[in-house]
């Protein structure tokens, strides 16, 4: 297989070529170390490599396969976020702070996908903590967009989103709290899917906000989302949120769909908030013309209404700030990482997170830590965690009318490296789009849709109810297809 093959191949087709043994994972594995190597120079999509891991693994696998076991993923390579521990692996998520940890023991969705026969490639580039939506947070420095060349690649998974658009890598995982899968696949022209709150385990991941992340896929295909997503969801015992919710063979969602009409049947809603002042017009046009092919596929679309979609990134940045501000309590220089030693354990605790902590952190921990603080307690955090609900009763109606929602992921397409750099409310404000189905727990991905004149990868997302990823899957798959 030449370099551009192996860029191009999905996780469906390795497991055909592996199967049929026309290649060995050490082949793969070989093959897409040298790309990566090669483009870390630009690209920086990992924060480590592990070359001798990966190898060992591969010939691991290639053994069993040579003694007639097969599994779900067995010799699949994939690329893992900073953020979930890998046993033996460093774990940073991108900061300081964690400089030097190895990890213990695997997360779960680690656990899965190695009983499954995955094999783990290295750490993709994120911003610090899963702060930030353009991976330039990162304490070990940006990651350059592997299709629009000199842009940001999204984020905060950037460097899982530039790791699978520029074929470094097959597949990978990403973590999504307030949009961080689907605006990087948005942004690097890949598929990513933020599952339903509870549908995969959060076990062993640096917790961002708990209320708000998932782990998920980010694939070059809809049916290697569904292969990815089979083998990381279902209930864990380690994880009290994650739920025992029965886990469909999410491949079977286009399964004796029509040819002609495979969303026959189907009632889209197109949210009016999603399309109104903001939204560049290129970005418009593309997502239009999904909801289009949506129709010419069978599809009903309604115009729907998310009434309080204005109050999206206030809410969200209040509720994600304030539970960010008590999980990054613990980085205290005592139990993790870095440490700078002082007289006293007061004095160490500030001097360890003032260096180890980059200045996004700082600022949401300062924030999140003033809404909780008493006094302002009710002003914000409550009077946030209200408007949320109301944000959720806004789906929940959405919902009792259509099957899915389909709007764009980002108001705009990726813009240059250091552009807003040190603007973090132009920044916030990108979130608009995405931080609906996170506050409200529902299931949404982003698919490509096309690019704008210059190139640059646009994204359309699909948001369904709570456990509605089946058909999530199912109109993700046919306008894939067609377009
Ligand atoms: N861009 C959002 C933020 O900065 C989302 C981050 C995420 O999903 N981890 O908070």
């Amino acid at each position: 297989m030449n370099t551009e093959e192996l860029k191009r191949l999905t996780v469906a087709e390795t497991l055909r070529l592996l199967r049929a043994g026309k290649v060995t994972s050490a082949e793969l594995v070989r093959g897409l170390l040298e790309i990566m190597e090669s483009s870390q120079q630009d690209i920086h999509a990992f924060v480590t490599i592990d070359a001798e891991g990966a190898l060992r693994q591969a010939a691991e696998c290639d053994a069993r396969r040579a003694a007639g076991e097969d599994l779900p993923l067995l010799g699949v390579p994939i690329a893992i976020k900073d953020n979930m521990n890998v046993i033996g692996q460093p774990c940073t998520a991108s900061s300081r702070i964690l400089e030097g940890y190895v990890a213990p023991y695997d997360a779960t969705v680690i656990a899965k996908l190695r009983a499954a026969g995955a094999i783990f490639l290295g750490r993709t580039n994120m911003d610090e903590f899963a702060l930030g939506s353009t991976t330039q947070t990162s304490a070990f420095g940006p990651t350059e967009n592997p299709v629009a060349r000199g842009c940001i690649p999204g984020g905060s998974s950037g460097g899982s989103a530039a790791a699978v658009g520029g074929g470094l890598a097959i597949c990978a995982l990403g973590s999504d709290t307030g949009g961080s899968i689907r605006q990087p696949a948005s942004h690097c022209g890949i598929v990513g899917v933020k599952p339903t709150y509870g549908r995969v385990s959060r076990y062993g991941v640096v917790a961002c906000a708990s209320s708000l992340d998932q782990v998920g896929p980010m694939t070059k295909t809809v049916e290697d989302a569904a292969l990815i997503l089979n083998v990381i969801s279902g209930r864990d015992p380690m994880d009290a949120t994650c739920l025992d919710e029965a886990v469909p063979d999410y491949t079977q969602a286009w399964a004796g769909a029509d040819p002609e009409k495979p969303l026959a049947g189907m009632r889209i809603g197109l949210p009016k908030e999603y399309f109104g002042e903001g939204l560049d017009p290129e970005v418009r046009a593309r997502v239009e013309a999904a909801a289009e092919r949506a129709r010419a596929l069978g599809a009903e679309t309604v115009e729907v209404s998310l009434p309080h979609s204005g109050y999206g990134i206030p809410t969200y940045y209040i509720c994600m700030t304030a539970e960010l501000s008590a999980n990054l309590a613990r980085f205290d220089g005592v139990r993790y990482g870095l440490r700078v030693p002082c007289d006293d354990v007061i004095a160490q605790y500030g001097a360890t997170r003032a260096e180890g902590f980059g200045a996004e952190v700082k600022r949401r921990v300062l924030l999140g830590t003033f809404v909780l603080s008493s006094g302002f307690y009710d002003a914000y955090y409550n009077r946030a965690q209200k408007v949320r609900t109301l944000i959720r009763r806004d789906l929940e109606a959405a919902f009792a009318r259509c099957d899915l929602l389909l709007g764009p992921v980002t108001p705009e397409p990726a813009w240059p490296l250091g552009v807003y750099q040190n603007d973090p409310i132009r920044n916030y404000l990108s979130d608009v789009l995405t931080v609906a189905a996170n506050l409200a727990g529902c299931c949404a991905l982003s698919l490509p849709a096309g690019k704008t004149g210059e190139g640059k990868p646009v994204g359309v997302q699909l948001i369904g109810p709570n456990f509605g990823e089946m058909a999530l899957f199912r109109a993700a798959h046919a306008l894939e297809c067609r377009g």
